[in-house]
């Protein structure tokens, strides 16, 4: 790829200020890869409902389709939280996804060696565990219908419908596919074939697919031993994938087992550009004081190179420094223990970027 264009929506509370970092260790990367980088900023989330009067707008919307990747921050706050629910600004994230038909959701979870007593898990269970859930994101349970609450009061109904067709497990396996090949091959697909119909065809077409990718070792496992290996043996897992629901929960609880929200980077792809955004929200409560950790933001900019960029070598390159600045010692207050330096945003993105230039001058 010799351009990059990447739309940012920093957005509000700490967004920008991890953005900042973020891009930073972006523009790094891309003159060390002799990619020209091109960045357009837009008002995102509460700022743009400030400037606009709506959480995104339809140019927003629009541009980001001609993008090749958009990199979000955060958004909300106290000031939007009064707003109806369709004008707050949680409401454009919405909008960007349903917008850009990103159907899969990428969540690692990793456990640095440097952070390992900040897991719930004991030392021995988690292990270095490094694994990505896999979670679509627009279908299942969320989204299939009939879908309702009936009837006369003491005797409604409720339901909700769980539906696949073949053509979306089709695409979300090939993402999983896909990303198994970048890592160690090793994919499960985790359903509940035992039960329900909808989950025997899932298992039975990932199963057809698999045969398109001889390299990648399939296995399937039922959601309910999925939840319990996750946090027995988290590190025999490498890619997961799995329904909607099932996603939501298990994303949750891999994120519980690495100890800390903000070391979570997250991806949402689909056939066109995709969106990539830290997994925590825009934490007013240390807004604007320079204090949080932009190695969540940082380590989404390293998704951005491994999926749309497709560079898995400088994707590992910024995975690495991050590894080398928690090896070090540097820690922002969220993952400091007692009586440990605290360094605010801007140090450690600093320390992030002196790393990646050892990595990437021994690379
Ligand atoms: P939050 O993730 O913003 O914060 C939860 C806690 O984690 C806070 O104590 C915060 O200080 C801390 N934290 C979060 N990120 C951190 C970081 N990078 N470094 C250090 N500490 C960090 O969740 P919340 O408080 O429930 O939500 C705050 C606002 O963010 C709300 O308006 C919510 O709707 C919004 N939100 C947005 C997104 C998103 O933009 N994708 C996601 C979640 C929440």
């Amino acid at each position: 790829m010799a351009t990059l264009d990447v739309l940012v929506l920093e957005g509000d509370g700490i967004g920008p200020e991890v953005t900042a970092s973020a891009l930073q260790v972006l523009q790094r990367v891309c003159k060390h890869a002799g990619i020209t980088l091109a960045l357009e900023h837009g008002p995102f989330g509460g700022a743009s409902i400030d400037k606009h009067g709506e959480p995104i707008t339809q140019a927003m919307l629009d541009r980001s389709l001609k993008a090749n990747a958009v990199l979000m921050g955060a958004c909300g706050g106290p000031k939007w939280d009064a707003l109806p629910t369709d004008k707050r600004p949680e409401k454009g994230l919405l909008r960007l996804r349903e917008h850009m038909q990103v159907f899969a959701n990428l969540r690692p979870a990793k456990l640095f060696r440097a952070l390992a007593d900040a897991s719930p898990l004991k030392a021995e269970r988690a292990d270095n565990f490094d694994f990505v859930v896999v979670r679509e994101l627009v279908g299942g349970l969320y989204f299939g219908k009939p879908r309702f609450i009936q009837g006369e009061p003491g005797k409604r109904v409720g339901a909700n419908t769980m539906t696949y067709t073949e053509d979306e497990i089709v695409r979300i396996g090939r993402v999983a596919f896909e990303t198994a090949m970048g890592r160690k091959k090793k994919l499960l697909s985790v359903d509940k074939a035992n039960v329900l119909e909808v989950m025997a065809l899932w298992r039975s077409v990932m199963t057809e697919l698999g045969k398109e990718y001889p390299q990648v070792q399939l296995s399937h496992m039922y959601v309910d031993n999925a939840a319990m290996q996750l946090v027995l043996r988290p590190s025999e897992f490498d890619v997961l994938v799995t329904e909607n629901m099932f996603g939501d929960i298990l994303s949750d609880l891999a994120a519980a087992c690495t100890g800390s929200i903000g070391l979570l980077p997250s991806a949402a792809v689909g056939k066109g550009p995709a969106l990539y955004e830290p997994v925590h929200g825009s934490a007013p409560d240390i807004a604007g004081q320079g204090k949080a950790n932009p190695l969540a933001a940082i380590m989404t900019v390293a998704m951005l190179l491994e999926h749309t960029v497709k560079r898995t070598d400088l994707a590992a390159a910024v995975y690495a420094a991050v590894d080398d600045v928690l090896d070090a010692g540097v820690r922002t207050s969220d993952i400091a223990k007692k009586g440990e330096k605290i360094v605010g945003t801007k140090a450690m993105g600093d320390a992030v970027l002196l790393a990646l230039d050892k990595q990437l001058s021994a690379g």
